[in-house]
């Protein structure tokens, strides 16, 4: 079912409800005062009569006649007046006059018993009322006064009061049905915007933007959808540069090997030394292929989110076994580490990954020092965390490209970073293992010379939500 027939279903409803409603109660609340207003003029007349009778000790034809000379039964249609065993004396009816015989209405059977009695009913478009009273003289019913009222002029108030509910009713219906169905068309359209949108996003045409103008939810809605569309699209470029990075950056090693075997096998006079020569360099090409891809497996992996479970890790066995592994680098550049960890400074991550954090800044810092320079880590407990610090004073980095080097490939000279085995995914390992373990790294150059990267990590477990 649709929200559009729902809406139109409940319209529908609610409006047969206050219909029924504004048909019926208003009427019956009419009906019933007209018929109390009957009582009282209806009881007032028979009582009159009654009053008129009242001191006779027989009721005959001619002293009721004379009685009922004085008096003038207001609002009535028919008075009668019987004895106390229902013999009509006295009728006002001229056609149809019932004198001599005997009447067994219920009402005046009711007063001849010797209570009041009253009926009144609305039926065929008119008021049909009657009231009986009995007459006493000392207490003994002596007979009965009755009277009927005809009455189709209140009747008439009635009907039109009907026909003007029923006329207001039909218009309100109708503004209701022409206001659902303009809402019904707008609810419609709107959706159907928005559905265009999506459609058009899910088909892959991600400059598709929901148009809407207004100020309601619907807006609103289409406002989120083209947020999300946004960073959708931000995303999809991203991933395409990406890729096409990572295919420019896979081509120049395997284009390097190509010319280097087509070299060997077309020089069939090359003396063994130069083959050799040849060889190494694919060697070496090869390791920059692998270690591209390694690198690039990472990233892929820390994108998949799929992390293994962290623990709190000791610093400081970690720092040194990435100490021991760089030193003979930094040895042949003349770069001397030192290193200053807080007792018992833990962070919270798996041992690989704080390896490869504290390796990756630290092999930086050594390749781009010059020789006689000096790398300095430290790791310091800071309430709730562990602050690793990485400076150098090598070559520094330029202000305008701080704000780069985190992104995939970036590198600020390439032919540096090459020659120097770098694959220029390095940081954006190191940043993207720290964020995905709820800490932050950022960058800042020294004023004497040199760089500084600064490492916070949580060094408390919390839930595995938190992190
Ligand atoms: P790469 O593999 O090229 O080293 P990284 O992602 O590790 O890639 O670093 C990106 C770029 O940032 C490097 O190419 C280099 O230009 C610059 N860089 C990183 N660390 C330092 C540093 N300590 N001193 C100077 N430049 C640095």
């Amino acid at each position: 079912m649709t929200w559009r027939l729902k809406l139109s279903a409940s319209y529908i409803a609610i409006l047969m409800v206050v219909m029924a409603l504004m048909n019926t109660y208003p009427l019956l609340v009419s009906e019933d005062l007209v018929v109390r207003a009957k009582r009282t003029t209806l009881l007032g007349s028979a009582a009159a009569i009654n009053a008129a009778v009242a001191g006779l000790d027989r009721l005959t034809g001619e002293n009721v006649a004379e009685a009922m000379a004085a008096v003038e039964p207001e609002g009535v249609s028919r008075a009668i007046v019987t004895d106390s065993y229902g013999r009509v004396l006295y009728d006002t009816r001229e056609v149809g006059n019932a004198q001599g015989y005997y009447l067994f209405y219920n009402e005046l059977v009711e007063a001849l018993q010797g209570n009041i009695a009253w009926y009144s009913v609305y039926q065929d478009g008119a008021f049909h009322s009657s009231a009986a009273q009995p007459v006493l003289y000392r207490n003994q019913i002596i007979g009965g006064v009755y009277v009927y009222e005809y009455d189709t002029q209140q009747a008439a108030l009635l009907r039109t009061l009907q026909n003007n509910l029923l006329l207001v009713s039909a218009f309100l219906a109708l503004v209701m049905v022409v206001v659902s169905l303009i809402f019904g068309r707008q609810l419609t359209m709107r959706l159907g915007a928005l559905q265009t949108a999506i459609r058009g996003v899910r088909e892959g045409a991600y400059n598709q933007r929901a148009r809407l103008s207004g100020h309601d939810e619907f807006t609103q809605i289409a406002g989120e959808f083209n947020d999300l569309v946004d960073r959708l699209q931000e995303t999809e470029n991203a991933r395409r540069q990406f890729v096409s990075d990572a295919s420019h950056e896979l081509k120049t090693p395997l284009a390097s090997i190509r010319l280097l075997t087509d070299s060997i096998l077309q020089n069939q006079n090359m003396d063994n030394e130069t083959a050799r020569e040849f060889v190494s360099d694919i060697g070496q090409e090869a390791e920059r292929l692998s270690r591209i891809t390694e690198d690039l497996l990472r990233l892929t992996r820390l994108d998949s989110g799929a992390l293994e479970t962290p623990s709190c890790v000791e610093v400081a066995p970690v720092l040194e076994r990435v100490v021991r592994m760089l030193r003979p680098v930094a040895e042949e550049k003349g770069v001397a580490i030192y290193t200053h960890v807080d007792a018992g400074a833990e962070v919270v991550a798996t041992e690989g990954e704080l390896y490869q954090i504290l390796y990756n800044l630290a092999e930086n810092a050594v390749k781009y020092n010059r020789p006689g320079g000096s790398v300095r880590v430290y790791a310091r407990g800071e309430g709730e965390a562990t602050v690793l610090t990485v400076e150098d004073n090598g070559i520094g980095i330029p202000e305008e490209d701080l704000s780069n080097i985190f992104k995939r490939f970036y590198r600020v000279d390439k032919a540096r970073s090459r020659a120097a085995g770098g694959t220029g995914l390095g940081l954006s390992i190191v940043s993207d293992t720290v964020s995905r373990r709820g800490g932050a790294v950022r960058a800042e150059s020294i004023p004497a010379g040199g760089t500084r990267f600064v490492v916070t990590m949580p060094c408390i477990e919390r839930g595995e939500g938190t992190l």
